[in-house]
């Protein structure tokens, strides 16, 4: 009952025992994981009162409580500094996701893994992860019900590693995903094309008005 697009996130969690999953909302990806025994215990943190009950709801149903637990806070405050190993925040904007791992830096410490899957400005995640010494270890691109969604997977390391070795200028590599890139990923080039088409409907569409403004866009 798990979404492609989560089971294809839950592949990347290594066996281990102390897991957050930050906006868990029904806490779908933390009780998979436990009920296949991959994750020992693990945090679901929500920041809003709906989906945090969604989850407290499921755990209780599900008989769950001893091995997560439901707490409702912003982003990594509900969890204490050393307290996971593991991190997964999916399904929310790039931009978010960079946002609470930034104001969690204090809870970070001691994480081995972060798991992310970033429905949109992706570039704007890997850079964070390049500036903050996150190495991506892996990129995946899923297709579920028509939409690609990527996950990007980081640990503490050589951050530029992976762009160094795509030979394209860092800002490509963080707008098309260096390991999907010298990894040479099926669904890569398909996106690629559809973006520069965007791109080309955009300078067309510029092309026929005539204002200084079309002109600076342009
Ligand atoms: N992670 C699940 C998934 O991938 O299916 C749920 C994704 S849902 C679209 C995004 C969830 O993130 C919402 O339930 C929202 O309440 C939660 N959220 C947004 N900002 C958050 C924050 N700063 N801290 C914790 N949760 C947050």
């Amino acid at each position: 009952e798990l979404s492609t697009r989560l089971t294809a996130v839950a592949r990347f969690i290594p066996q281990s025992k102390r897991v957050a999953d930050i906006g868990a909302d029904h806490a779908m990806l933390l009780s998979y994981l436990v009920s296949e025994g991959r994750v020992e215990s693990g945090v679901a943190g929500e920041v809003n009162f709906g989906p945090f009950k969604n989850a407290r709801d499921r755990v209780r149903t599900l008989g769950m409580e001893e091995r997560i637990s439901v707490r409702k806070g912003d982003g990594l405050e509900v969890i204490a500094p050393g307290e996971a190993e593991v991190i997964m925040i999916a399904g929310m904007g790039g931009a978010l996701i960079a946002s609470i791992l930034d104001k969690g830096k204090e809870e970070l410490v001691g994480v081995t893994r972060l798991v992310l899957q970033p429905n949109n400005g992706q570039r704007r995640l890997r850079k964070w992860l390049f500036e903050n010494g996150w190495q991506l270890i892996a990129e995946d691109l899923i297709e579920d019900a028509g939409i690609i969604y990527d996950i990007l997977v980081a640990e503490s390391g050589d951050a530029s590693l992976p762009y160094e070795k795509t030979g394209l200028p860092v800002k490509v590599a963080m707008e098309v995903g260096p390991i999907l890139w010298s990894e040479n990923h099926p669904l890569l080039m398909g996106r690629i094309e559809e973006a520069l088409a965007e791109r080309e409907r955009i300078l067309k569409s510029l092309a026929s008005g005539r204002t200084p403004e079309a002109e600076v866009r342009k």
